[in-house]
């Protein structure tokens, strides 16, 4: 099993979500089994009770289970049928954890963040990154992982520490994070300021996540000169850096990808054996 993790910084609400999406399209269209994760630190069990006009509406999968819209972006675009155990939250992990406890599961251990908790997120996202989720019925190969929120927030920093221990368990050949980031514009001349960047990659990089690829939300494409600068800063090579500048169109995100190479970093940071795309070879 490989993960791609999507964690982003500077603000929510940035395109992480479509961002993990559109690289599930690409790994789909290179002929891989592709399922998807959303992890959302808040302590609700679930979308479900939570205020329409602050949170948007909530997305119902098959299974009943209420939940964040970016899960129904998912199955748009990858064509899977999820299940409620796709939606991590802090809630699910600390309602599991309590109810160990209260079991006398951890034998008179004292319970803590780091390792009962951490270990709890490791193993759920272990079990469903291996459960089926489209016509095929085969496990999936491949699991995309989007981190809600911002990285630095407190409630994130548990999910972020678990998926640090993730990277470490299944080796870095396996696991690649990629960081979406705001690169805003300012003045008349509208300089592209990498500054909020610079600073989000060096948050999770102090983690234990560097980022492999740097997806950039800006008004405009970024300029070669912006992605130099980025990738000197923030220690990838300029090819890492990609541009996700405002569509009209959000489907047009993987295409915008793609044209960037961002298939070809997949398959290297990832080590994955390039296979027909699954178009082509219809
Ligand atoms: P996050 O997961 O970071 O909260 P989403 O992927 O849910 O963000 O996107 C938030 C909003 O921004 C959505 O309404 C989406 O349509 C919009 N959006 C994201 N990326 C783009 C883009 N490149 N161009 C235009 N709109 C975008």
């Amino acid at each position: 099993m490989k993960y791609v993790l999507v964690s982003g910084g500077v603000i929510s609400g940035i395109g992480k979500g479509l961002t993990a999406s559109s690289l599930g399209v690409l790994l789909k269209a290179c002929g891989w089994r592709v399922t998807s994760i959303k992890i959302d630190p808040y302590i609700n069990i679930d979308a479900g009770t939570m205020s329409p006009l602050e949170h948007g509406e909530v997305f119902v999968l098959d299974d009943g289970g209420e939940v964040d819209l970016d899960l129904g972006n998912y199955e748009r675009f990858l064509g899977i049928h999820l299940t409620r155990q796709n939606n991590i939250t802090t809630g699910k992990i600390y309602q599991q954890v309590i109810e160990r406890e209260r079991r006398g599961d951890y034998l008179g251990k004292t319970v803590q963040v780091v390792p009962h908790v951490t270990d709890a997120i490791q193993e759920w996202i272990r079990d469903v990154s291996q459960t089926p989720v489209d016509s095929s019925g085969l496990p999936p190969q491949i699991c995309v992982i989007e981190l809600g929120g911002t990285v630095g927030d407190i409630e994130s920093m548990p999910f972020i520490e678990a998926l640090r221990q993730l990277q470490y368990n299944v080796g870095t050949e396996n696991f690649m994070s990629v960081f979406v980031s705001l690169v805003p514009e300012l003045g008349v001349v509208g300089e592209q300021k990498t500054k909020p960047t610079q600073h989000g990659v060096k948050n999770l990089t102090s983690m234990g996540l560097s980022p492999s690829m740097i997806v950039c939300r800006s008004e405009r494409p970024l300029l070669p000169e912006t992605k130099k600068k980025l990738g000197l800063f923030c220690q990838v090579p300029p090819e890492a850096v990609v541009s996700v500048h405002d569509v009209r169109n959000t489907y047009r995100i993987a295409m915008m990808l793609q044209e960037q190479g961002a298939c070809n970093l997949l398959i290297k940071c990832l080590r994955l054996v390039w296979r027909l795309p699954t178009l082509l070879s219809r």
